[in-house]
Formats: structure tokens, C-alpha cells, sequence
């Protein structure tokens, strides 16, 4: 399972406890991080003291949801505005947006955590501004890869999306499955106390 390759990310182990031979029945033990796989940000995972996962409202993560489409997307690309605009020109309706790049073809390769596709900060500020409240991508992250810890401009976006309460749903994968524009979003994280995130079961409801 996919996991940001960082100390404060653990990687992912399950080994069986109970075995059916033995103590008559099957049980696991599960380690993971808040930030494995497709999951869910609260804002206390990078603002000090924002509310945590178990406090995050089932109306932002259940409900009608836009997809907006960059079907096989370029390493690197910066996705503006206007971009978005030309797939969804009004935000006044819209609560949810998830955004397909097919980033996901990436899934368990290196290049998964290299130059994905990221958002402009106008891009995340239109968001903001529009209303939304809950944003979605395949990728592991709305802000620019070049934008790390070592060049002292840590995750700015992440920063603004989480300070303004816009739930960050990441690593999303198979949105090109969803041919609709607009359909039902169930993401449901773990309550996991003071959660920062949670690892989370994310489907798309659609009418055909
Ligand atoms: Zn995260």
C-alpha cells in the first residue's frame, strides 16, 4: 500500500494473530499511518490546534460532487483557473469538486511521488472562495512537488485548503471509471480520535 516515503509516515504491515488451526479463529494486527493510501486530511494535519478527523462533518464528506476531467495527465502540469473553468464555469452549485488526472496508472511506481499535476494558488484560492468544501485528486498532493520541506515552502496549498476548512481527499484512484460529470461522493475516514487523517473507503454513486 502506498505511503509517503517520509520517518513520520509508517510503512504499512498486517500480520495474522489469530489463526484458525491454532486459537480457533482469524484475527490480524494492522499498522498504518493517518496518511496511507486514499485518505482523508483534517485540518489539524498541518494547522496546529485546526479540528481532527472525528470532529469532521459527514455534510462536507457525503453528497453531490463535480468531476473535473484531465484524462492522462503530464508530469509537471500546472493546472490553472481557466483550465477548470472551461469543465465547470460556475462553483455557485458546487460543494465537492475531485479532480481525474489518472495519476493512479502511477500506483506502486516511483513516479507515483514525482511530478504529479498540482494546482495553482489562484486555482486553490477560486476553490476557496467559491464555496467548496471538499477537494479530491488522484495524486498524493494539491501542492507543486517542487514545493517541499527542503526548499522552506512546505505543502503552501495544503496550508490554505486546510486553514480555510476544505477537507483534502488524496490518493484517489480508478476516476476513470465515473463517465458522469457530476455524481454522489461517499468518502468516510476512521473516527480515529484527534485524528490528523484518516485512511478512507471513497466511492462514486452514479445514476446511469
Ligand atoms: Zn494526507
Amino acid at each position: 500500500m502506498l505511503t509517503f516515503i517520509a520517518p513520520w509516515h509508517p510503512m504499512v504491515e498486517i500480520s495474522i494473530m489469530g489463526r484458525h488451526g491454532l486459537e480457533g479463529r482469524e484475527t490480524r494486527k494492522i499498522v498504518f499511518g493517518t496518511h496511507t493510501g486514499t485518505h482523508i486530511d483534517a485540518p489539524a494535519h498541518f494547522v496546529p490546534g485546526g479540528s481532527t478527523i472525528d470532529e469532521t462533518s459527514l455534510d462536507a464528506l457525503v453528497g453531490k460532487a463535480f468531476l473535473v476531467r484531465f484524462p492522462q495527465c503530464l508530469p509537471k502540469r500546472k493546472i490553472n483557473i481557466r483550465d477548470v473553468k472551461k469543465q465547470l464555469p460556475d462553483l455557485s452549485k458546487v460543494k465537492r469538486v475531485i479532480f481525474r488526472f489518472d495519476w493512479s496508472r502511477f500506483w506502486g511506481q516511483e513516479q507515483f511521488y514525482k511530478d504529479w499535476p498540482f494546482f495553482s494558488l489562484e486555482l486553490a484560492s477560486w476553490l476557496i472562495e467559491g464555496g467548496v468544501t471538499l477537494v479530491g485528486m488522484d495524486t498524493p498532493s494539491p501542492d507543486n512537488p517542487m514545493d517541499d520541506r527542503a526548499s522552506g515552502n512546505d505543502s503552501p496549498l495544503h496550508k490554505l485548503f486546510l486553514k480555510n476548512g476544505v477537507t483534502l481527499v488524496e490518493y484517489l484512484a480508478r476516476l476513470d471509471e465515473v463517465k458522469t460529470d457530476s455524481f454522489d461522493l461517499v468518502a468516510l475516514p476512521l473516527k480515529i480520535k484527534q485524528g490528523d487523517g484518516s485512511p478512507s473507503r471513497v466511492i462514486a454513486l452514479v445514476n446511469e
